[in-house]
């Protein structure tokens, strides 16, 4: 007998997947390019020249069994010393190799967290909107998922209930700047109220309460928006990085946790994401893209292209009479739907428009619908009369 909760998310695709998959058949029938789909988040920039060079470099002039060999379970120490350096670089902080542990992207390294500290009864808040997948890694790690209602004026953190929310139970928040899926980036002023709160909370209870700061859009900020980098506002954080949206390698599966040094108990909690990764086999991240990623730590592909695409994006669309809050960076939009239930409306985006856009309700976050506009400039001005004729079917 299969677990069946498992099963369960093992034959059910999530809602972005299957509006992905729903776009493909019907391209098949009207053809490619009369299909918008804003569903899904794959990069659509090409790698930065740098990726290309130094995999070549590597190939040409490394030994084949050290490139392709097994590195130390948490990365080839090169590689984290350089990481550690550009990070130090960029954001005044003090990492070496030994606050490194490099991963299978995000998703590894948030799951790696979750499994390393996830005792039973334990509780996480995450803030409404929030990227869906949370709720599998952190039911599949033995905890429970606490959403907190979205402050739809702003998407900054909901205080209020936050507070509320917090409980004995509960072990980490998990925050996500800049956001998937309203792109918001959240404020010193948001970060430093909730560092204020996780000081008091963990007091309160007597136990440290974790930050896993899940940030896998931190380069792609746009008007030149500061993304606060959080070990330097609260102590206990877990910063998960990967490098699928900012050098555009979203299938090569690589990324890293900080384990910051002035982390509660920091050799036990750097042990302890040793054997989360053990656990979950996520062992030894690739090593050939751990040796690319070494040498291209400061690079980025060119992502201003997603800023022209949420200027038109964003501009056309607010002018059409659709309400949104502007997007600090990353490459989604979150406007309001234009009935109160997305889901109809998404519906008939699609199959009156093509136009396929995703409901909020998987975000925790209904009337809403996210785009993702990592596609062709192109693409979203031939879209633009679409949005007109489906705003004029309910704004008469
Ligand atoms: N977290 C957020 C907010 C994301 O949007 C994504 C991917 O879209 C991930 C995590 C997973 O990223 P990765 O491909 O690095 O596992």
């Amino acid at each position: 007998m299969f677990s069946e909760e498992i099963l369960k998310l093992g034959t059910k695709k999530s809602t972005i997947r299957e509006i992905f998959e729903y776009g493909k058949k019907r391209a098949s029938v009207v053809g490619k390019e009369n299909i918008f789909d804003f569903s899904i988040g794959n990069p659509n920039v090409p790698a930065p020249q740098c990726v290309k060079e130094t995999i070549l470099e590597i190939v040409n002039n490394e030994d084949p069994t050290l490139i392709h060999g097994y590195t130390s379970a948490q990365g080839d120490d090169d590689v984290r010393e350089s990481i550690a350096k550009s990070l130090n670089d960029r954001f005044d902080t003090k990492f070496t190799k030994d606050n490194l542990y490099m991963t299978v992207g995000a998703a590894a390294s948030i799951s790696i967290c979750l499994k390393a500290l996830t005792n039973v009864g334990d509780e996480y808040i995450t803030f409404a909107p929030y990227f869906p997948e949370y709720k599998c890694f952190v039911e599949g790690a033995g905890g429970k998922l606490i959403v907190v209602p979205a402050d739809i004026e702003t998407f900054q953190i909901n205080f209020i209930e936050f507070e509320k929310s917090i409980t004995e139970h509960t072990k980490a928040i998990i925050v996500n700047s800049p956001n998937n899926p309203s792109g918001i980036v959240y404020s010193e002023e948001t970060i430093k109220k909730l560092a204020k709160i996780l000081v008091e909370k963990s007091k309160e209870y007597n136990h440290p309460i974790y930050l896993i700061s899940d940030e896998p859009y931190r380069e792609i900020a746009y008007d030149g928006v500061k993304v606060p980098y959080l070990t330097k506002y609260y102590n206990n954080t877990f910063v998960c990085y990967s490098y699928s949206k900012s050098l555009s390698l979203p299938g090569e599966r690589i990324g890293y946790i900080v384990v910051p040094s002035e982390m509660e108990d920091f050799n036990l909690a750097y042990a302890a994401i040793c054997g989360g990764g053990r656990v979950l086999g996520y062992v030894n991240a690739p090593s050939l893209f751990q040796k690319v990623v070494g040498k291209c730590a400061t690079a980025t592909a060119d992502i201003s292209i997603y800023e022209t695409n949420r200027n038109l994006l964003y501009e056309g669309l607010t002018k059409l009479g659709y309400k949104c809050v502007k997007p600090g960076g990353a490459f989604y939009l979150f406007p309001q739907s234009l009935e109160a239930d997305a889901k109809e409306f998404c519906k008939k985006a699609r199959e009156k428009y093509d136009l396929l856009l995703v409901p909020g309700d998987d975000f925790g976050c209904p009337g809403h619908f996210r785009l993702s506009y990592c596609v062709q400039t192109e693409q979203i001005e031939r879209a633009m009369p679409l949005f007109e004729k489906l705003a004029k079917d309910y704004l008469k």
